[in-house]
């Protein structure tokens, strides 16, 4: 058998991280067998532009890597990839269960079903529908058109017997059939419902293995008597756990963003990103700014393989020991029995702390080239970078270590990339650190002057050259090295001090140290 996954989104216009771990698993699990991974749009019910509510799920597959062998922009032999562009198979599945009488023309209106359900409430007996307005036969569906009712088509529900399913992941699961309603399948407007696509979908494409997420586990009786009525071969099932909120249990929403942000990781994720979103002039409106959604990481400058490193362990486990894979790693072992029944919450500390070790494995040059860009969007740095501000940016990067934790960390370093005469002042810390105590200036015209002599400015040679200077003014070091750092970086905290005199250069340290003196 040729395993085929698919991940069938609906152009809602973002990426949830929940979705996208379900995408991830279906991918995982078509790679792992050597099978195909194919990416349904299930755009039937669609009231925007596809197109443009489609771009940020794309595009996010796309960044993680998670790419598709058919679907949209990618041809393949089961397309439209389109259920919209699908409707006359719809239509054609939906004849034959009539014809099979596996479904049936209701002509019923919502009045007389509701009516219908009170009765039985009031009657304290379970409510079974009585198909009263069911017409099976040419001459019933005139005569109702007669009395000018309009109708829908539902199936005609199996009503004793127990289904049984082999999920994947969740085992033998088992449905009442007497529970499960007549569905609708197609609306009085003649448009399909999506149990009816997906699964007269997933048989034209051939799906092996319909992996998805578990609020579908309830669709799936209805779909299996769909499948099995039209004599398909039933798919196997995998039923994942859906991702739920930062520690809790309820499913995570895009919506509930207040409620995260009392968790204090969440938060300072959240607040680190607003930062980095003002410095470069991002929309940082909740509705796509947000770590719910899968964009979020990508504007700030998070590493694809951290986040797919993270999602893959968000349900699933090799053992109870390795954590860190690379995306090679997790297609050899991936599996689905391996993949917890209960779900998982998102902890961006953790996600955090992926970040950070696939961070270190990155060389400097690999670093500067996921942080230039950040650079540029700041209007920091040229577009494209000069070769000496591509130095410059190495040499931060090596001062830094690994306060970069993201790409967009680097705009807290924006006084390395700020023109002398434009550099900003901290007025607290100018006022705390320079102004106020007594000497302090005194005291840094004096180092001025030593540095303006330096014949190195490497930071061994400066670290030398201050604490000469202190032993000879028989000075502390906290009388020059605040101020000193305040003149020459705008901010009370920064990097290594010497470091950071060496990567700015003679020339700029002393118009700095100059500016800030003059203003106090
Ligand atoms: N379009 C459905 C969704 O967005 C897909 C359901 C399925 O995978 O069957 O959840």
């Amino acid at each position: 058998m040729t395993i085929r996954t698919r991940f069938a989104p609906s152009p809602t216009g973002y990426l949830h991280i929940g979705g996208v771990r379900t995408a991830l698993f279906c991918w995982l699990f078509a790679r792992a067998q050597g099978g195909k991974f194919i990416l349904r749009i299930d755009d039937t019910d669609a009231q925007r532009n596809v197109r443009e509510a489609l771009r940020p799920i794309l595009g996010g597959l796309r960044w993680l890597g998670i790419t598709w062998d058919e679907g949209p922009d990618v041809d393949g032999p089961f397309g439209p990839y389109y259920q919209s562009r699908r409707t006359e198979l719809h239509q054609a599945a939906v004849e034959e269960l009539l014809a099979r009488g596996c479904a049936y023309r209701d002509f019923a209106t919502p009045e007389e079903i509701q009516a219908e359900r009170e009765a039985a409430v009031a009657a304290k007996r379970d409510y079974v529908y009585s198909r009263r307005w069911m017409a099976e036969s040419p001459e019933n569906v005139a005569r109702f058109e007669a009395e000018g009712r309009r109708s829908v088509v539902r199936l005609k529900m199996p009503r004793t017997g127990t289904l049984v399913i082999d999920d994947l992941i969740r085992g033998k699961v088992e449905f009442e059939w007497a529970r499960e309603q007549d569905h609708v399948i197609q609306r009085a407007d003649g448009s399909c419902l999506y149990h009816l696509a997906s699964a007269v979908d997933d048989y034209a494409m051939e799906i092996s293995h319909v992996i998805r997420a578990e609020e579908h586990l309830s669709n799936t009786p209805r779909q299996v008597f769909i499948i099995q009525s039209l004599g398909y071969p039933l798919p196997r099932h995998a039923h994942l756990p859906f991702v739920a909120e930062p520690g809790s249990k309820t499913k995570l929403s895009k919506r509930k963003l207040d409620k995260y942000l009392k968790n204090r990781d969440f938060a300072d994720l959240v607040d680190r990103g607003r930062r980095i979103a003002e410095a470069i002039g991002l929309d940082a409106s909740p509705e796509q700014f947000n770590p719910v959604i899968v964009d979020f990481y990508r504007q700030i400058g998070f590493l694809p393989r951290a986040i797919v490193n993270y999602l893959a362990l968000l349900g699933w486990s090799l053992d109870d020991r390795t954590e860190h894979f690379d995306v090679n790693e997790l297609v050899e072992h991936f599996s689905l029995d391996r993949v917890n029944k209960a779900p998982a919450s998102l902890d961006t500390k953790k996600l955090e702390a992926f970040q950070a070790r696939h961070m270190q494995k990155l060389s400097v040059a690999e670093k500067a080239a996921m942080v230039i860009p950040f650079l540029q969007e700041a209007g920091l740095i040229a577009a494209p970078a000069p070769a000496d501000v591509e130095e410059r940016v190495e040499a931060v990067l090596r001062a830094a270590g690994e306060r970069i934790r993201i790409a967009g960390d680097v705009l807290e370093l924006a006084e390395f990339f700020t023109p002398d005469d434009q550099l900003p002042y901290d007025p607290q810390a100018l006022d705390k650190r320079l102004r106020r105590p007594a000497g302090a200036a005194e005291a840094l015209r004096g180092f001025r002057a030593k540095l303006a002599a330096a014949e190195t400015f490497e930071a061994d040679a400066l670290e030398r050259l201050l604490n000469d200077f202190l032993a000879d003014e028989g000075l502390a070091i906290g009388d020059v090295i605040h101020a000193l750092r305040v003149a020459v970086t705008g901010k009370a905290v920064g990097l290594g001090m010497f470091e950071t005199l060496a990567i700015l250069g003679k020339p700029s340290a002393l118009a700095r140290i100059d500016r800030a003196l003059a203003q106090v």
